[in-house]
């Protein structure tokens, strides 16, 4: 996790109750803002648990925690990639992954209000997603291979203006307002999740259901999405890819249903854990 109990931005390793501070035992190596990714890589797993074990620790509960990566160079999204999500829209069945992008920017952590300028958009809508963080250098990998080159795992909330979504003739602005990428509370390392295509996750706004799927629905695993992409766009570490949204959301609803100021959204992933944020609307 990245944390802040006061004293502003820390690495830490959860267990139980508590966070192991890994930049207070190694302010140099475990400095803020997810340094140690883009310089170790994943020789940073075997260091990260030496460090926690003997580690001082801090309350969870006295801890805000942040989006476990601060500051990806580019977040690659993957649009219409589960089966159910296609079987409501009546969609073609892509034969290659369809591509967009978040602009980094739009990041936001666990709990942070997701917002937009009043009048921008009246179709905000929230989409769970199993979100990738790449750990090494990634071009040319074939998919065989793909899995090695992932640090680990979080949820990731790909909030969407389907009024500017479907608009534009292009989906980035719609998909990149400031604020309409919630990611975290965690990053669980891929060591943790042998098998990323037996996931359960879920969506609810104001304690409503809206999508509860499983990641067996995608149409492009995950290392087939990493190779896809990386034959010609170089991922780099702290990289984050957003794997694409399973069926319920709210734009194809009957009738169709929106993100209102003061709901909260509870995204689950399994084996990962819950994000949570608040609504607080066009203001
Ligand atoms: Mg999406």
């Amino acid at each position: 996790v990245r944390f802040d109990a006061g004293s502003g931005s820390r690495l830490g390793v959860i267990e139980g109750d508590r966070i192991a501070d890994l930049t207070a035992a190694d302010p140099v190596a475990w400095s803020a803002d997810l340094a140690f990714i883009p310089r170790s890589g994943d020789s940073a797993l075997g260091r990260m648990k030496r460090t926690a074990a003997s580690a001082p620790a801090v309350e969870l509960n006295r801890a805000k925690l942040l989006a476990p990566v601060p500051a990806p160079s580019k977040i690659i999204c993957v649009g219409q990639n589960y089966m159910d999500h296609i079987r409501e829209q009546k969609a073609e069945v892509p034969t290659t992954p369809i591509l967009f992008s978040k602009a980094p920017s739009s990041l936001v952590g666990p709990g942070d209000p997701v917002r937009w300028p009043a009048g921008l958009t009246t179709q905000a809508d929230p989409e769970v997603e199993v979100g990738v963080v790449i750990g090494r250098t990634m071009k040319g990998v074939p998919a065989a291979q793909a899995l090695d080159f992932i640090f680990g795992y979080t949820v990731l909330n790909d909030v969407s203006a389907r009024d500017l979504q479907f608009g534009d003739k292009q989906w980035v602005r719609g998909k990149s307002l400031d604020t309409f990428c919630p990611v975290g509370p965690v990053l669980v390392t891929r060591d943790e999740i042998p098998d990323p295509q037996n996931l359960r996750l879920s969506c609810s706004v104001s304690g409503r259901v809206w999508q509860d799927s499983s990641t067996k629905e995608m149409i492009f695993p995950i290392a087939a999405l990493l190779s896809f992409i990386c034959q010609g766009i170089t991922l780099l570490p702290g990289d984050l890819i957003a794997t694409g949204t399973p069926h319920g959301v709210g734009a194809f609803q009957k009738p169709p249903v929106y993100l209102q100021a003061g709901d909260t959204m509870r995204l689950e992933v399994e084996r990962i854990g819950v994000l949570e944020n608040p609504v607080t609307g066009g203001t």
